[in-house]
C-alpha cells in the first residue's frame, strides 16, 4: 500500500487486522474516519479504549463486565441455583433477549476443539466445576450445536454427572452449526423449554 502516506497505511493495515474487514472495508473505514471531525474521532477511540481497559470477566459467570459482578449475578431475583452455560457473551444476551430464563449463566469463551488445538484447559470450565461447589440445582448446557458446541455439552456432562447436580441439553431445535446470537428468540425459548436430561 505504497500509494498511501504512511499514516494512512497504518490506520488501514489497524483496520484490517478487525474481523470481517476486508482490505477494501478498512480502506472505506479509514478515509471515513480521515473524513470525521476530530472531536467524534477522540470519542470513537476513547469508547474503545475505555471498553477495552474496564471490562473484564465477571467473578461469578465470566461474562465481559465493567464490574466485579455482572448486573445478573447480582440481582437477588434471579434463580442462582439454575445455571446455563454458553459459550460467549453474545450467547448470553440471546437468550436474555428473551426474557423469560430466570437463572444466571457461566460464560466459557470457547468451545472445546481438538482441530484448533483448543482443549479443556482453554475455556472457563474449571471456573465452572468451581461454582458447583455452591447450591446448584441443574446445570444447563447451551452451548451451540456445531461439532465443537457438541464436544463441549459431551464433556460437562461428563464432568457434572458424577455430582449428582442435574445436567440438561437444550433442544436440538437450533439450526446445525448455527450460531445462537443469530437464532431468533421463539426458537431459543422452544429450545430451552424443550431441553432434555443428559
Ligand atoms: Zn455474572
Amino acid at each position: 500500500m505504497d500509494y498511501y502516506s504512511r499514516q494512512i497505511s497504518r490506520l488501514i493495515e489497524e483496520l484490517s487486522s478487525l474481523p470481517g474487514i476486508g482490505s477494501k472495508s478498512a480502506q472505506r473505514l479509514a478515509f471515513h474516519i480521515l473524513n470525521m471531525p476530530v472531536e467524534h474521532v477522540e470519542k470513537l477511540s476513547s469508547a474503545i479504549l475505555e471498553a477495552r481497559k474496564k471490562v473484564r470477566y465477571c467473578q461469578s459467570c465470566y461474562t465481559l463486565t465493567d464490574d466485579e459482578l455482572c448486573p445478573i449475578c447480582k440481582n437477588t431475583k434471579r434463580d442462582h441455583k439454575t445455571i446455563m452455560v454458553v459459550e460467549d457473551t453474545r450467547d448470553l444476551a440471546a437468550y436474555e433477549k428473551t426474557n423469560k430464563y430466570e437463572g444466571v449463566y457461566h460464560v466459557l469463551h470457547g468451545a472445546i476443539s481438538p482441530m484448533l488445538g483448543i482443549g479443556p484447559g482453554d475455556i472457563k470450565l474449571k471456573e465452572l466445576i468451581q461454582r458447583l461447589q455452591e447450591d446448584v440445582d441443574e446445570v444447563i448446557i447451551a452451548t451451540n450445536s456445531s461439532l465443537e458446541g457438541e464436544t463441549t455439552a459431551m464433556y460437562i456432562s461428563k464432568l457434572i454427572k458424577p455430582t449428582g447436580i442435574k445436567v440438561s441439553r437444550i433442544a436440538s431445535g437450533v439450526p446445525v452449526g448455527g450460531d445462537l446470537e443469530y437464532i431468533d428468540e421463539m426458537t431459543l425459548l422452544r429450545a430451552l423449554e424443550g431441553r432434555t436430561e443428559l
